[in-house]
């Protein structure tokens, strides 16, 4: 198989993992016999400063050329004053907008050898296999109007949570069809005792799920999400909602793993390129020093194998690579017990790619 994949290093820590990351698919295709070919540009911070924009136009058409894009992280002190459209993050938010992807998949899986990282007790964490599905280009976030005002009763804000149903459909169809190849039981979060927009959600949910009689559908509201989240957390499969709902809803979950540094996503759309990033932001504080743990990259290295190019033997062998490293004790920093030896960036990509 011969692929074209988009690399966006973006700052901090981004090019430390993705160089990190390149070397694994390099492997992955000399012991599967793929070619893939690597291509960079900028985003974030490192292209305001090239281009004075976050998400330059070379950028985006590369993105739209490739297969697939990998991304590291955006942002930084260095940028945190400018106005909002010379924010790095903007340039991350623009691009999810123009290739419309929609679907953001964060899986939060606990890995045996870490379950003493969390701040949860083993037994809560036993079994922990979920997959939060969450609307990206939607709902509060995007929504018009917005902004403040003067009126005679002092400064007044709106922001809009708008959804279109073909916008709510989407997603919940991608959740569907994903919760189909994992067990088959999908929980719907939503607000709908309260909001307009969740009711439609719900109602767009039900008929949908005519379609997937084998997967089995329950609705449950935010807030009793969140609490179950923590109580009982290995009660998810799949886990579908809408954008503000998941940016929460999928960072506390993502505490179930224990580290930040372990925390893969993908972002899909209908048929365009798929964008594959760590949770994680961009690390300053140990930025350039070869500190950071590169695992969460290269379990996003897994889900480009898995979701956009379906090798799926070829993204089960990084997963078990990535496992066998944990089991036998090697950690990075972030990781490691107080005064435990920890591996380098680098050090760790090498023995990833070893045991693969
Ligand atoms: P952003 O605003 O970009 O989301 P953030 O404020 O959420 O950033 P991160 O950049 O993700 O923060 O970092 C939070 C903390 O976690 C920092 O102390 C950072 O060093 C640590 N951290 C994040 N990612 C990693 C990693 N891959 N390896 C080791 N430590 C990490
Ligand atoms: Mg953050």
């Amino acid at each position: 198989m011969i692929k074209q994949i988009a690399v966006l290093p973006g700052d901090g820590i981004g090019p430390e993992v993705t160089g990190e990351a390149v070397q694994l698919l390099e492997e992955v295709g000399i012991q599967f016999g793929h070619t893939f070919h690597f291509q960079y540009a900028d985003i974030g911070g490192c292209a305001l400063d090239k281009t004075g924009t976050p998400l330059p136009e070379e950028t985006l058409q590369l993105c739209r050329e490739s297969d697939a894009i990998l991304l590291g992280a955006v942002g930084g002190p260095k940028w945190d004053h400018g106005p909002g459209e010379k924010r790095p993050e903007a340039g991350l938010l623009g691009l999810r907008k123009e290739l419309q992807l929609y679907a953001n998949l964060r899986p939060v899986i606990v890995f045996p050898a870490l379950a003493n990282a969390s701040s949860l007790k083993a037994e809560v964490l036993e079994g922990v296999d979920l997959m939060i599905i969450r609307e990206l280009t939607g709902g509060l976030y995007f929504g018009q109007p917005r902004g403040r005002k003067q009126t005679d009763q002092g400064l007044a804000v709106v922001d809009t949570l708008y959804y279109t149903e073909a916008e709510i459909e989407r997603v919940l169809r991608k959740a569907f069809e994903i919760a189909r190849v994992r067990k088959k039981h999908l929980v719907s979060v939503d607000k709908a005792n309260v909001l307009d927009s969740s009711r439609l959600w719900r109602e767009t949910a039900d008929r949908i799920g005519k379609e997937y009689p084998d997967v089995k559908l329950e609705h449950m509201l935010v807030d009793n999400a969140a609490m179950q989240l923590v109580r009982k957390p290995s009660q998810f499969d799949t886990v579908v909602t809408e954008n503000m709902f998941g940016d929460i809803l999928s960072d506390e979950a993502a505490m179930l793993s224990g580290s930040l540094g372990m925390l893969p996503s993908a972002s899909l759309s209908e048929d365009g390129p798929g964008l594959y990033e760590p949770v994680h932001g961009s690390a300053p504080d140990i930025a350039g020093q070869n500190l950071a743990n590169p695992l969460a990259t290269f379990l996003s290295v897994a889900m480009m194998l898995k979701y956009s190019f379906h090798l799926e033997k070829e993204a089960q062998a990084v997963e078990q690579a990535i496992r066998k490293v944990l089991d036998d004790g090697y950690r990075t920093r972030d990781l490691a017990q107080e005064g435990e030896p920890a591996l380098s960036t680098t050090e760790m990509g090498e023995k990833v790619r070893a045991y693969l």
